[in-house]
């Protein structure tokens, strides 16, 4: 903070709270440590999954967990910097990501290409890589023509002396549904990758392709290590095994008013009262996360009832119906959680919105005020 910055008031009125629960966390990370015996990485991406990384890192690495990935260097380094020592992995930067800093602070890089080998070598020898092999989304990872190639010129670098070639890595694009026949050409891809790999005189003692649906439903991807990041924060998108939601989300409500049949609702004023009712204004929207294609199906928790938000969610603001029973302002709504209490889940929330729970629980807004239990 800059000396000229003015400190804000401290904030004593309740505000919309983001909970991140770490008991959930660590009995997720236990549940899928127990169904595999390969090593568990725990991928803490997008301040995991919105929970907090450094919160959900430590809880995972207590629980099963021994090592950590990341997408970028950046959330790499954060987590070095807030005194994380564990190995972590980082799969995803430009050609000219700081790759002196990852050898500096112990970092393990993805190397998906030429150019990348070039660029890790530049920034400096005593580089732990691990290549990144395409094995059919055709999104991150060496295409399978360009593989032979790089495992080459990777293995003559490492007799250099010059990196250690310390894993082989695939990502497959289908295994949220086990029976498509993708997952058995990018399991086939990923082991004719690991062959070539040995075939150019590595050694790569981490191969790992699968991340939660495929850890959770085919023993045959484990390989030497799983990534798991949305079973670490409870979601199975294979909806296989039954997991715990970490996060919840409540606010205040703000006013509470009364109005009459027909009064309308909301920008484009979309939502008509069929019947007098009380109406409740909260303050979150679109811009703190909740998804303005949930408009007309939404509802969260009201003392214990489910009440729907009518009129379309705001940038900032949503509105309640609340019937014929009003709360007083001040009142705590539970917007989602795990459902153990009737409240929406994040997967309600995915489903109002046409969309999946990854995308519902990573796109809270910074307004929102961040605590864990
Ligand atoms: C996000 C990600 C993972 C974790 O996937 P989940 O399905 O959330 O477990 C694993 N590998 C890569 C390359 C990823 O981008």
């Amino acid at each position: 903070m800059s000396a000229l910055a003015v400190a804000p008031a401290p904030c004593t009125v309740a505000a919309p709270l983001l909970t991140a629960d770490l008991a959930a966390v660590a009995a997720n990370v236990s549940t899928i440590a127990a169904r595999t015996d390969a090593e568990l990485m725990a991928v803490v991406k997008a301040d995991g999954f919105g929970h907090g990384a450094a919160d959900v890192a430590r809880t995972a690495l207590a629980h099963g967990a021994t090592r950590l990935g990341v997408t970028g260097l950046g959330e790499a380094l954060a987590l070095r910097a807030a005194g994380v020592t564990a190995p972590v992995l980082s799969w995803l930067n430009p050609v000219d990501a700081p790759f002196g800093d990852a050898v500096a602070a112990k970092v393990d890089v993805t190397v998906p290409s030429r150019e990348h080998l070039d660029a890790v070598l530049a920034g400096g020898a005593g580089a732990r890589v691990h290549l990144h092999l395409d094995v059919g989304m055709a999104r991150d990872g060496a295409p399978p023509a360009d593989w032979a190639a790089l495992c080459r010129a990777a293995r003559l670098a490492e007799q250099r002396g010059l990196l250690r070639v310390v894993g082989v890595m695939g990502h497959l694009g289908c295994a949220d549904h086990p029976a498509d026949l993708c997952n058995a050409t990018g399991r086939s891809r990923f082991a004719w990758g690991v062959e070539t790999a040995r075939a150019a005189g590595l050694r790569p003692p981490l191969r790992h392709l699968a991340a939660t649906a495929a850890t959770l439903t085919d023993r045959r991807t484990h390989h030497s290590m799983v990534r798991v990041g949305a079973g670490v924060v409870g979601i199975d998108p294979s909806r296989t095994v039954r997991l715990r939601p970490a996060l919840t989300l409540t606010a205040p409500v703000v006013t509470v008013r009364r109005v009459r049949a027909g009064t309308q609702v909301g920008y484009g004023h979309g939502w008509t009262a069929p019947a007098a009712t009380h109406l409740a204004l909260l303050p979150l929207g679109y811009a703190d996360g909740l998804p303005r294609a949930a408009s007309g199906r939404a509802e969260v928790l009201v003392r214990g009832r489910r009440r729907p938000l009518v009129g379309m969610i705001s940038m900032d603001q949503a509105v309640v119906d609340l019937g014929a029973d009003p709360v007083p302002p001040g009142e705590t709504v539970t917007v989602f959680g795990p459902g153990d209490d009737g409240e929406p889940t994040a997967a309600d929330w995915a489903a109002w919105a046409g969309t999946i729970e990854h995308e519902i629980v990573t796109g809270i807004g910074t307004r929102v005020t961040r605590r864990s239990r």
